[in-house]
């Protein structure tokens, strides 16, 4: 059956009006999800400003409601939504990387309806049920934080397999999520240097057992000579100071879109033998390696949320988020079975 429910919608510049939407039944291979938490992310900043026909939300998490035709999971399955709406047959697809499918259906929560409305209709292959000890809060840290960030961490192994320190460059929530996956992969003695202008930011990432570098103070950071970067801020000046900053065979990973990077060839490439390397998302099949690596660290990796709201507090939400003193902010809804 059909649902019409009140959903928020982003009218733009930042205002957000619940009205009554409509919900189809999943189609065949479909899922129509209860959503139960779904974490907010820099990049819902442009639909907040900017306003979006959908209903947004990308890094979300529920329960299966309703199952079209062709599906197998149990209606009650809990589980995490992947944003991408992969076709699984194109060449990229063929080998795993659904990250880069060629023939996207959709971005749920961009370009179909997403997890600040109470539902989304999902395909069933980009849904990934999680264990009970997982609450879906939990859950949507699947996603950006440590999807995202661990492929970035692989994409550098390609590169780099003898890691020996690292730098994070951006303490947002995906540079929270690069520096605590740095620790869960190689061990919490490992550095982890995060440079940030936030002093909040870097006291998160200390807490994680980052150590923190003032972004300001370029002298300190290319003094480090980190094997890997990461850039999650997406400005030009940061990533420029990362790429200088790395020893010789490093790598620079660039994980937040934005600005540009200058490139020296010889100086910066060349003699030093490094690479620079973008990040985009992560695989489906990389999540049940996250899911047991959430489920071995959940209150390390819980640390990052550092606000839940219940949705009908959404404008508030957002603003706390946006004032940039929170870690990651969920936007929770009550899941009646
Ligand atoms: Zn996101
Ligand atoms: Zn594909």
């Amino acid at each position: 059956m059909s649902i019409t429910a009140p959903a928020p919608h982003f009218d733009g510049a930042g205002r957000i009006r619940v009205a009554d939407h409509f919900y189809r039944d999943p189609g065949p291979g479909e899922l129509r999800i209860r959503i139960g938490a779904n974490a907010i992310c820099g990049t819902d900043r442009k639909e907040y400003t900017q306003g979006v026909e959908i209903v947004p939300g990308h890094e979300a998490a529920g329960v299966v409601e309703s199952a079209g035709p062709g599906t197998t999971l149990p209606i009650g399955t809990r589980g995490a939504i992947y944003l991408m709406d992969f076709c699984g047959e194109c060449r990229s697809c063929s080998v795993g990387a659904t990250n880069q499918c060629s023939a996207k259906r959709q971005d749920v929560g961009q370009t179909s309806d997403g997890g600040y409305g109470p539902y989304a209709i999902v395909h069933e292959t980009n849904f990934f049920p999680v264990t009970e000890d997982v609450s879906l809060v939990a859950a949507t840290m699947l996603l950006d934080v440590m999807g995202t960030s661990t492929h970035a961490l692989g994409r550098a192994e390609l590169v780099r397999p003898d890691t020996q320190s690292v730098l994070v460059v951006g303490a947002g929530p995906i540079g929270l999520g690069l520096a605590a996956m740095a620790k869960v992969r190689y061990g919490h003695d490992f550095p982890v240097y995060v440079s940030d202008i936030s002093e909040f930011r870097l006291d998160l990432a200390a807490r994680l057992g980052a150590r923190p570098v003032d972004a300001r103070d370029e002298a300190s950071i290319l003094a480090l000579r980190p094997d890997i970067a990461f850039d999650s801020s997406g400005k030009t000046v940061a990533r420029e100071t990362a790429l200088r900053s790395l020893g010789q065979r490093g790598a620079l990973i660039c994980v937040g879109h934005g600005e540009g990077l200058g490139i020296d060839v010889s100086r910066d490439l060349i003699a030093p033998e490094r690479a620079v390397l973008g990040s985009e998302y992560f695989r489906f099949d990389e999540m049940p390696e996250n899911l047991q690596a959430l489920r071995d660290n959940l209150d390390y990796l819980s640390s990052i949320v550092t606000h839940t709201v219940d949705v009908a507090e959404l404008p508030a939400a957002f603003e706390l988020f946006l004032s940039g003193r929170t870690g990651k902010v969920v936007v929770t809804q009550e899941v009646t079975p």
